[in-house]
């Protein structure tokens, strides 16, 4: 079986993701709309549900979930 680290995957606030206030579970730095490198519509239930983001700082991919 496949080892998943849970920081690949975390769930933010919306609001609080556009506002900058999310931080990246690797450095700690903030990431925001602009780190986005893909939106993901496959995750109900509000577009977008999800994004990939790439930490400008350290340079780690990892999905935020959108719970609002
Ligand atoms: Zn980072």
């Amino acid at each position: 079986m496949a080892v998943t680290d849970s920081r690949r995957r975390i769930e933010v606030d919306r609001h609080a993701f556009l506002e900058y206030q999310i931080s990246c579970p690797y450095c700690g730095a903030k990431v925001g709309p602009r780190a986005v490198t893909r939106e993901h519509l496959d995750v109900p239930p509000n577009p977008p549900y999800a994004a990939t983001v790439k930490c400008p700082k350290c340079g780690e991919i990892f999905e935020v979930l959108f719970r609002s």
